[in-house]
């Protein structure tokens, strides 16, 4: 297998048929060997009956059923960890990415490098919700992790193997897949995408959603940094409360015995002990971090989807042996 076009599905009913067929249709001109990954994000509309109805008809669709909405990461997660191929494509199944980008995305990876993104120059998208604050969180990554890429959001996206399992996709993270990537050494291109207004079905993202991807941002510089070295960034604050609450204390000494302030009403003295907690309490917040890092490096078992087996596997009695996705995290 050579190539395995990752598609995530919520609620896409009246998309699936035309993606199915115009990615059908792409791949083939390709002349690699490919598969369709399909991961049923828990959808409602009937989407899960066409997806299985197309996997019971072609044998490179392949079909992961999610037990509910996990989110597009985790379904991208999903994804990775059952796609067979060399090469990992991730596109939308709304049909505003266009699959005729495809095939030379992956003659860039040819070329030598390791992820291909794609940058809606055009973006066929309400501006006041969607495009202009995409815009502004773009800006802001690149300035906060130092990986300029013009288009995060971009869902079309070419890359090998090894780089989509390094990236770990849970909560919102696949919005980070060109920061998590650069961050692992990957060598990134971006390249100017179609991208098309959506049709049917309703997008599930909204000026909201935008809003958590800050606070998210915090998360992806922190690990950056400091995932394996906790105490290093909790560590300074503690060192940094303690001294304040050191030179405090002898501030209020001094007051004390040179110019007779009283101890008791001395604010300097309410700091001290407020500093001394303090950096008691990073010191344990490092100390807390190390034990997790530890275990996080240790172990890799659970995931954070499970999947409903599919009806060979429950005919069989229990799980498909290559379905690592067993629990919710
Ligand atoms: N999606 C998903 N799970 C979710 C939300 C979205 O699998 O919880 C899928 C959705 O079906 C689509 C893709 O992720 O294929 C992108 O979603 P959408 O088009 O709504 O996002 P937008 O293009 O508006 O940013
Ligand atoms: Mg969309």
């Amino acid at each position: 297998m050579e190539v395995s076009v990752v598609i995530p599905i919520y609620n896409e009913r009246d998309n699936i048929r035309l993606l199915y067929q115009e990615l059908v249709s792409v791949m083939d001109s390709t002349g690699k060997p490919y598969e369709l990954v399909f991961v049923d994000d828990g959808s409602t509309d009937g989407s899960t009956e066409i997806l299985e109805q197309l996997a019971g008809s072609d044998h490179r669709v392949r079909l992961l059923v999610l037990t509910r909405n996990f989110g597009q990461s985790a379904a991208l997660q999903a994804g990775i960890d059952h796609a067979r191929g060399e090469l990992l494509v991730f596109l939308d199944g709304d049909l505003q990415n266009d699959p005729a980008d495809i095939p030379g995305m992956l003659a860039l990876l040819e070329e030598g490098y390791d992820l291909v993104h794609g940058w809606r120059r055009q973006r066929h998208d309400r501006w006041l919700t969607r495009r202009m604050p995409s815009w502004l969180a773009n800006r802001l990554i690149g300035w906060m992790t130092g990986h300029v890429v013009h288009d995060l959001g971009c869902a079309l996206k070419v890359m090998r193997r090894w780089v989509a399992q390094q990236l770990e996709l849970y909560g919102d993270m696949h919005r980070f897949i060109a920061i998590l990537a650069q961050q692992r050494g990957a060598r990134l291109v971006e390249v100017e995408t179609h991208h098309r207004a959506r049709q049917f079905g309703r997008s599930k993202y909204g000026l909201s959603r935008t809003a958590g991807v800050l606070l998210d941002l915090g998360t992806v510089c922190f690990l950056r940094r400091y995932m394996a070295y906790p105490m290093r960034f909790f560590g300074w604050w503690a060192l940094a409360s303690w001294t304040v609450a050191a030179v405090s204390l002898v501030a209020v000494m001094v007051m004390k015995w040179g110019s007779s302030v009283d101890m008791t009403g001395n604010p300097l003295l309410l700091l001290s002990v407020l500093a001394v907690l303090l950096g008691v309490q990073f010191f344990s917040l490092g100390l807390l971090g190390e034990v997790a890092s530890r275990i996080y490096y240790r172990s890799h078992v659970v995931r954070n989807y499970t999947l409903r087996p599919t009806r060979g596997e429950e005919r069989a009695g229990g799980q498909g042996e290559d379905q690592p996705g067993r629990q919710a995290a």
